[in-house]
């Protein structure tokens, strides 16, 4: 298509329907995703590619000068590519993965801080068809080998520093074949080179700026999630290239993605919110986004918003809570007046965080709900909406929530159950990698089912009442008990370990460990700082227990399970439920 034709085209707000008062009951009742098939634009062979609907569809038409990536790096760099510039750099990434030999179906791995070759190379991974793996970057060695492990990584693209972190796992990963270090303008000293090593700015320098995109199709997998569940190690959600439809879709009817828009999301890349809503969602609908490679801090957040006057924001309660604690003299300080929207997902969003929003922003905090398995939003507050402050939010068209019981039947709103959702949305994850049973085990009855207890009222919104298992939420990540205990016991001191999560006002839950030592070691200040360092290098910060707490024994199901739920009520002094499978001491 000439640029003449794609400028006559229609363009994608002038054929898109977003919800909005007057039509959502009814868009509600009638919309089907394949509505929404003809606002993508497909690949010439007929397939669907993420990276051809996020990058190339807008790099070949009038959107190929716009920014695309606005980068803001840790040591105060500045760079930005417009969607032609990132074509090329995706090309080149794309021909280099094909040049060391990695094909479709691949799995490849990003351990990396945020910077833009994270981008260039994740979507290159997606243009040849390979299955692109973000791990967050503050993990330890034992999460990273854990996930390539599990996934059979053929390639993981690092830095040299996280590489350094995680260099005694690299040769225990038979099936890992490539590690490409990535040395951004030189930023580190030369790491030296093990044998599976390559130079990023070797092979991408050496690489085409044409490619031509693997004609992939819809049902194919593009991204796989690694999540936790109560039990076992965390599982990879695998997603299809299908997911965009829905992240698309949501970006405009959630974050109400306007062409103009300076969109910032503060999720990382590790993470889905930062895969779906940090590249997915803005980039298909031709948005610039804000990419900031430093972490939280309230006076540079604000700065940011100012400074590149942003106008669409997603973050995370956590963050909200950090901002309410550092007061309002800052916020005061800078011009905020370019937000439009602003919306929160992760945990629940406490009410008074809507209402601080509203005094500080002048607008509340939109708070939203999904998951890494639901692949998009699915449950949200939109900006045509009026807020229910501490509501997830209503339901976006085309698919169907549901509360059920503990036997999988319906419930009639105002009473609490499960939160499930009709099977057959497009995001949705489409396996657990290499654990079948676990996924088929999350569909019960045409359900899915998601996890969470909720209630929903008399007019359709819903609310969030906790986690039905044991998996905890700090600071909207989420953290596998199974994971921290078997970390815990792999120290010589430490027969047997007991994880839960713990009320926390800022991080909604920390991560906290019962501990009971072998015979012949004591508890001493020198221990307990030793184990904590010992699970901080293990897994990272994020995920270590910040408290540990050592007991004799811990409480146990005659079958040897350790009875968390009782651990944790003991630790909320709640009453102790069914005891009766507890061992006798
Ligand atoms: P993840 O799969 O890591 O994205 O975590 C998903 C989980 O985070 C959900 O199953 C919920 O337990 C929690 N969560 C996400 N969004 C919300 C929200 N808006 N309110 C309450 N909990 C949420």
């Amino acid at each position: 298509m000439d640029l003449e034709e794609e400028i006559a085209k229609p363009t994608v707000d002038e054929m898109s329907v977003r919800p909005n008062l007057d039509n959502y009951q009814e868009m509600t009742a009638t919309f089907e995703w394949e509505d929404m098939y003809s606002e993508l634009d497909w690949l010439p062979g007929g397939g669907l590619n993420k990276a051809y609907e996020c990058i190339d569809r807008h790099a070949e038409g009038p959107k190929r000068n716009k920014p695309a990536l606005i980068w803001e790096g840790k040591n105060g760099e500045q760079e930005t590519y417009t969607f032609q510039e990132l074509r090329r750099e995706t090309n080149k990434v794309a021909n280099a993965l094909n040049e060391i030999g990695i094909k479709k179906g691949d799995r490849v791995f990003l351990f990396l801080e945020r910077i833009p070759e994270l981008y260039f190379s994740f979507f290159g991974i997606l243009k040849i068809g390979a299955i692109a793996g973000p791990l967050f970057s503050a993990f330890g060695p034992d999460p990273v080998r854990d996930r390539l492990e599990d996934a059979g990584a053929v390639a993981l693209l690092t830095s040299p520093d996280l590489r350094e972190r995680v260099a005694t796992i690299i040769d225990d990963l038979p099936a890992l074949k490539h590690v490409i270090v990535i040395n951004k303008d030189g930023r580190h000293e030369n790491p030296p080179m093990g044998s599976k090593d390559v130079s990023y700015e070797t092979i991408v320098g050496a690489a085409s700026d044409e490619f031509t995109i693997e004609n992939t199709t819809m049902y194919d997998y593009s991204v796989m999630h690694y999540t936790s569940g109560t039990t076992g190690k965390p599982k990879g959600a695998v997603h299809r290239h299908l997911a965009i439809v829905q992240q698309y879709a949501t970006g405009k009817w959630v974050l109400d993605l306007q062409e103009d828009d300076l969109y910032w999301c503060t999720a990382d890349p590790g993470w889905v919110t930062g895969t779906s809503y940090g590249m997915f969602a803005p980039w298909s609908n031709g948005v610039t986004q804000l990419i900031d490679e430093s972490g939280f801090s309230a006076s540079r957040w604000y700065e940011m918003i100012q400074r590149h006057k942003v106008t669409v924001w997603y973050t995370a309660p956590t963050a909200v809570r950090m901002l309410m604690k550092a007061g309002e003299d800052i916020p005061a300080r800078y011009d905020l007046s370019s937000l439009r929207h602003i919306n929160s997902v992760g945990e629940p969003l406490n009410p008074e965080a809507v209402v601080w929003g509203q005094g500080v922003f002048g607008q509340p905090i939109h708070d939203n709900w999904w998951q890494t398995e639901t692949g998009a939003i699915l449950i949200a507050n939109y900006a045509w909406m009026p807020v229910r402050p501490g509501s997830m939010g209503r339901p976006i068209p085309g698919i169907r929530v549901g509360i059920l019981d503990d036997e999988y039947n319906e419930l009639p709103p105002g009473q609490d159950g499960h939160l499930a959702i009709r099977s057959g949305w497009p995001s949705q994850f489409h396996s657990y990698w290499q654990a079948p049973e676990r996924y088929n085990s999350r569909f019960l009855k045409g359900w899915y089912i998601t996890g969470d207890k909720a209630r929903q009222d008399e007019d359709g919104y819903f609310w969030f009442m906790g986690r039905a298992d044991d998996v905890i939420n700090t600071a909207g990540h989420l953290v596998g008990p199974f994971e921290v205990e078997s970390a815990l016991i792999e120290h010589p001191a430490v027969a047997e370990a007991g994880v839960i999560g713990k009320p926390d006002p800022i991080a909604m839950e920390v991560v906290k460990a019962f501990v009971a030592l072998k015979e012949g070691y004591e508890v001493t200040d020198e221990l307990r700082r030793d184990l904590n360092r010992f699970a901080r290098t293990k897994l990272s910060s994020a995920v270590a227990p910040r408290e540990i707490e050592f007991v004799d024994s811990l409480p146990k199901t005659r079958s040897g399970k350790i009875m968390r739920r009782l651990l944790k009520a003991r630790e909320l002094g709640l009453p102790e439920g069914d005891i009766s499978t507890l061992e006798d001491d």
